[in-house]
């Protein structure tokens, strides 16, 4: 269902962690709702870890993991496209 393959992300807490302030909200495996009392926002369970997953993901520096041994410049000047 997510896209995670190519991204390395801990995936902890990103159940509990509230996506939009960053609040931990305890739930029950059952609860298909993320609902936080500090921010009020409710959201599908699974939207609210896809929501955290891509917050982490978007940290990782992506560009610079990719393996470019042998025309460096030309690399470069492409990912700052
Ligand atoms: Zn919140």
């Amino acid at each position: 269902m997510l896209e995670v393959k190519t991204i390395a992300v801990n995936p902890q807490n990103t159940s509990q962690d509230c996506s939009n302030c960053g609040e931990k909200v305890p739930k029950e495996l059952s609860q298909r709702t993320h609902s936080c009392l500090r921010c009020g926002i409710i959201i599908d369970r699974d939207l609210n870890v896809a929501i955290n997953i891509k917050n982490r993901a978007a940290g990782h520096p992506v560009l610079k993991a990719r393996a470019c041994p042998m025309q460096w410049q030309d690399c470069e000047t492409r990912s700052l496209h």
